[in-house]
């Protein structure tokens, strides 16, 4: 059976050292936070994802969900550990005081949430979607409506959901059919079937709220129709105790490759009471509140799984004896050397750790970006900070499920045979993982949404975010002869980066081709420079710190650092040489050509 210990030194040196506590207390509401709450928080959590919710992951994927005539019931033990997650207040660690939260900083918030995501991920979905929910509500609801179901959510009692997606109806929502009806008393009937909603109906809360995305009749097509609804499972009357069932019903739950003990339901709405959220035609625009926060979510179930993948994959490499280092036998009195000593298997190992750790510190920067975002003293810092999120949320969610998918099957590669039986728990990872790159948004759109809407907004504002400060970097650092070997690779692929952003923008105005052939290698070329950008940045802090202490944490950070700069970050030339070789390649082929032979 897998093990997982939370990665709470690479936490704390994330927190303390990459980002600096006194730029979380330099936000106005974290004035009064200290150190010691934050270690206290994050050491809670690692003991309650160790502890409560990674022994029931693995029984969780076996025994799944089971669906009974519309009630859903979750894997043994998953009430009990959602009970504790209620009782230990982690469903209001972030949330607003005003409704009962504890108003914690999306930092700590989100390294928790790596935590959950290692130890049962299918488990951190539906807590992760109630998340997303509560910031929807939170940010467009009325008063009314958010103080009649905000605090319960933020207790935990009641979940939410996320109700985009129909049949005919995926990536594209425009074309959604479900239909909202007003009524004389303000209210609206939805009539429609929802498909693949996750946590539409469970056992773990007592009452469940589907945020739901439908067309008034009037409407018109296409996704400027579209209204955002909240659809209670049960109504809610005015004292806050729940009333008659409101006939939004659970006709059946999908089997499918992963995340098994996370409920994913066909949702019927038989003329279900709704509220509108926010105003008509609206919905779109806050749907994507929902939508962004659970992006950033789901970009760190990649690097939670990730984690913990890497983690049973060193312990195996270092304890499984096969064949002797090509340099001689490292341990002559054994049967055999560990995998550890092959160069391949430390290829796999360090391009897990240096993915993984350069993911974390990116969650760490965008985190506290949030949290500027949303609470910084002027409109300036504000706008700055959100402008920078809003260029990085395409690139976390689709490079850190990318590179989540890569490094379980890296893992995989490492346990050989017996890391593809079930036996060993490495293949739930792989089948856990795999869906990351696919829901709230394909990975494919992630990348036409960084190429298409990103780069161009506001005349390349949210480009000059990122662009300038790196650019900063490389200049105050380039004559440091010890950096050398790191921020030179690093100023080479940023050129390389700012090249190609040139050239698409200019090739894409003529062809919008262009941008749509380049966008997924595009995105993976920005995230690869974001990383090397913090890996420098460890760097530096690392080697301050080397012979200060006897601790080799620094130690390793530098050959990590080292190893993504010349193992990874290379393929920053391939990407170019694949970018600029535009559309055509791809285009010019007749669709009827496709096939042929076959
Ligand atoms: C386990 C699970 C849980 C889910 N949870 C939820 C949930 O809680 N709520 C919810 O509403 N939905 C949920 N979904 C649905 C999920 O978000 C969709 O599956 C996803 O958005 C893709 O839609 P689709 O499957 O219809 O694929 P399609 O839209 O048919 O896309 C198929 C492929 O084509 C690509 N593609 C589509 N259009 C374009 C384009 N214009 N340009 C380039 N490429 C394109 C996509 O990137 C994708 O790779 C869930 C799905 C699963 C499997």
């Amino acid at each position: 059976m897998p093990v997982y210990t939370a990665p709470l030194r690479d936490m704390s040196f994330v927190l303390k050292e990459i980002i600096g506590i006194d730029k979380i207390t330099a936000i106005k509401n974290y004035q009064d936070l200290s150190e010691d709450l934050i270690e206290a928080v994050l050491t809670e959590g690692a003991r309650f994802t160790e502890n409560v919710l990674h022994p029931i992951n693995l029984s969780g994927d076996k025994e799944g969900c089971q669906w009974d005539n519309g009630n859903v019931r979750t894997p043994k033990g998953f009430k009990e550990a959602y009970n504790e997650y209620t009782k230990g207040g982690w469903a209001a660690l972030s949330a607003d005081p005003e409704y009962g939260g504890q108003g914690l900083p999306s930092i700590v918030a989100l390294l928790f949430e790596e935590m959950i995501c290692s130890a049962n991920v299918a488990f951190g979905l539906y807590p992760g979607l109630t998340r997303g929910a509560y910031a929807m509500l939170h940010n467009h609801g009325s008063d009314a409506l958010k103080t009649k179901y905000l605090p319960k959510m933020v207790e935990g009692t009641w979940s939410g959901t996320m109700c985009l997606t129909e049949s005919h109806c995926g990536t594209d929502l425009g074309l959604l059919r479900t239909k909202a009806e007003s009524q004389a008393d303000g209210t609206y009937k939805l009539t429609g079937t929802k498909i693949f909603i996750s946590s539409g109906e469970h056992d773990l809360t007592e009452n469940i709220l589907h945020f739901v995305i439908a067309r008034t009749p009037e409407a018109v097509s296409g996704v400027k129709g579209i209204s955002l609804f909240l659809v209670p499972k049960f109504m809610v009357n005015d004292d806050g105790s729940l009333g008659a069932r409101n006939p939004v019903t659970c006709a059946s739950i999908e089997h499918k490759m992963g995340i098994k003990a996370s409920s994913t339901c066909v949702m019927n709405f038989d003329g279900a009471t709704g509220f509108l959220v926010g105003e008509l035609y609206h919905g779109i625009q806050n749907m994507f509140t929902m939508m962004n926060t659970e992006r950033l979510g789901v970009g760190v179930q990649g690097l939670g799984i990730a984690e913990i993948a890497w983690q049973n994959a060193l312990i195996y490499a270092r304890e499984r004896l096969q064949g002797r280092a090509l340099t001689g036998a490292k341990q002559p009195e054994k049967i055999a050397d560990p995998l550890m000593c092959h160069p391949d298997i430390r290829r796999m190992l360090l391009t897990m750790k240096s993915l993984i750790e350069g993911n974390r510190m990116l969650v760490a920067w965008i985190a506290i970006n949030v949290d500027r975002m949303e609470q910084g003293e002027t409109s300036e810092i504000r706008q700055e900070a959100e402008d920078l999120v809003q260029l990085m949320t395409p690139i976390i969610k689709a490079f850190m499920t990318d590179t989540g998918s890569e490094i379980t099957n890296f893992a995989m590669q490492i346990y050989g045979g017996h890391g593809y039986i079930q036996e060993t728990g490495v293949e739930q990872f792989v089948r856990d993982a795999r869906i990351a790159q696919i829901y709230e948004g394909a990975n494919g759109i992630q990348a036409l949404d960084l190429i298409g809407r990103k780069l161009s907004a506001n005349t390349g504002r949210y480009l000059r975010r990122f662009f300038h400060p790196v650019q900063e970097f490389v200049d105050q650092y380039s004559q440091d002869e010890s950096l050398k070997e790191f921020v030179e690779p690093l100023a080479k692929a940023l050129g390389r980066l700012q090249q190609v952003t040139m050239t698409i923008a200019q090739k894409s105005l003529v062809n919008p081709d262009e941008a749509g052939a380049a966008a997924t290698d595009y995105l993976r070329l920005f995230a690869l420079v974001t990383l090397a950008y913090l890996w420098c940045q460890a760097v530096i802090v690392a080697k301050n710190k080397i012979g200060q202490s006897e601790d080799d944490f620094y130690e390793a950070k530098i050959h990590t650092a080292r190893f993504f700069m010349t193992k990874i970050l290379p393929q920053s030339s391939s990407l170019f040489a694949t970018i600029m070789a535009g559309s055509k390649p791809l285009m010019a082929m007749k669709d009827k050509l496709f096939g042929t032979g076959g």
